[in-house]
């Protein structure tokens, strides 16, 4: 796929690309006096608002709908930004467009619903307008891929992506778990795809923008789209995630920008080094690994022979100490060896059944 870079289309910007402006357009004067903050920063280049809200339950505000439209036009015009919005159906995009706004984004809401993603994309056919594609409110990749493609599809070339994190019954510190190697996943696949990341999203809380924002740039991400809004705590939606365009000053500010690649030989040297010797240890991580899937083979032979079950939770639990105290015991994060135990516990379980219904062979 041929995906236009954000200098085909934007105004010239540094690194990184930010995209700022309330959660919701509220009324007429909240986003012109927010967008007025913005302006004091000429790293903003966008600004956003939310139209039609979706909302999970009913009776929250569900935006101000498409009275808000030239609002938010209006505002981004008069302060020399672009303007982007939400849609989530034809008409969106039909009101959107006859507005005036000049990038559209599908949230996470929608992506996760193909008739909903196609019914965009027929809307925009024949459209050149650019569209950005959150990741689904679920961590499922191939979604987010059906839907860049489903609006790629549409002849649309000018997409992007936006990572705002994945829902999780986990207990996590974020309103939406990043699983940042679902992003990167994304970013293998499809190499040529700008990024954006949503800090507001994936954090839900103010105090942890700066460092998911730090993190998104030290994963290469181009973008930042960044909720603000003239009075954060008074908002009508996310009030808990938004800041005042002077604070998103400062964040902006003590973010640090690190070069993609060394240019310095001796800098580039010392990584490759660094480098080779984390090679070797894979490869001799892999051989032990096969080494041990052997045996756990192995051993799934002898217990069918003898009429024995696969899991025995004695074993099971003497193992999962093990790997605790000796984890431990090399300073290795804890949650860190029990993901690893689980991955490793779950092929050996796949390994023995695959064995054990092996048809005897004849003698
Ligand atoms: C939003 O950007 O305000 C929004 C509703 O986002 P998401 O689709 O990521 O939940
Ligand atoms: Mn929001």
């Amino acid at each position: 796929m041929d995906f236009a870079p954000f200098n085909q289309y934007l105004p010239p910007f540094e690194h990184p690309l930010v995209i700022s402006g309330p959660c919701s357009v509220e009324t007429e004067e909240q986003v012109n006096e927010t967008a007025q903050g913005l302006a004091q920063d000429t790293r903003v280049k966008v600004l956003r608002g939310g139209i039609w809200k979706p909302r999970t339950r009913p009776n929250q505000f569900e935006g101000v709908g498409d009275m808000g439209l030239p609002w938010l036009v209006q505002a981004a015009k008069s302060n020399g930004f672009l303007s982007t919005t939400e849609v989530a159906n034809a008409h969106h995009v039909e009101a959107a467009l006859k507005a005036g706004v000049d990038i559209l984004w599908i949230g996470a809401r929608t992506t996760v619903n193909p008739f909903s993603v196609q019914e965009i994309a027929d809307a925009l056919k024949g459209v050149d307008v650019p569209v950005w594609i959150k990741n689904p409110v679920n961590p499922d990749l191939q979604l987010w891929l059906g839907a860049i493609e489903r609006v790629y599809g549409a002849g649309i070339h000018k997409i992007a992506a936006i990572h705002r994190g994945f829902s999780s019954s986990a207990p996590t510190p974020y309103r939406n778990a990043p699983r940042w190697e679902l992003a990167i996943e994304l970013k293998r696949l499809l190499p040529e795809l700008p990024f954006i990341c949503d800090p507001s999203h994936i954090c839900g809380r103010r105090d942890l923008l700066q460092h998911v924002a730090q993190k998104a740039l030290d994963l290469e991400m181009q973008g930042l789209m960044l909720e603000s809004h003239r009075n954060p705590d008074a908002a009508w939606s996310d009030a808990k995630q938004q800041v005042t365009p002077s604070r998103l000053t400062e964040l902006l500010s003590d973010l640090v920008l690190r070069s993609t690649a060394p240019t310095q030989a001796n800098v580039h040297q010392h990584l490759q080094n660094l480098r080779e010797q984390v090679d070797l240890i894979d490869e001799e991580l892999l051989e032990k690994m096969a080494a041990r899937m052997n045996l756990v083979s192995e051993i799934g032979k002898y217990k069918s022979h003898h009429g024995i079950t696969i899991l025995q939770m004695d074993r099971w639990r003497t193992v999962i100490e093990k790997w605790n105290r000796e984890g431990l015991l090399h300073h290795l994060d804890s949650e860190f060896i029990h993901q690893l135990l689980q991955v490793v516990h779950k092929e050996s379980i796949r390994l023995q059944t695959e064995v054990m219904n092996q048809p005897e062979r004849k003698k």
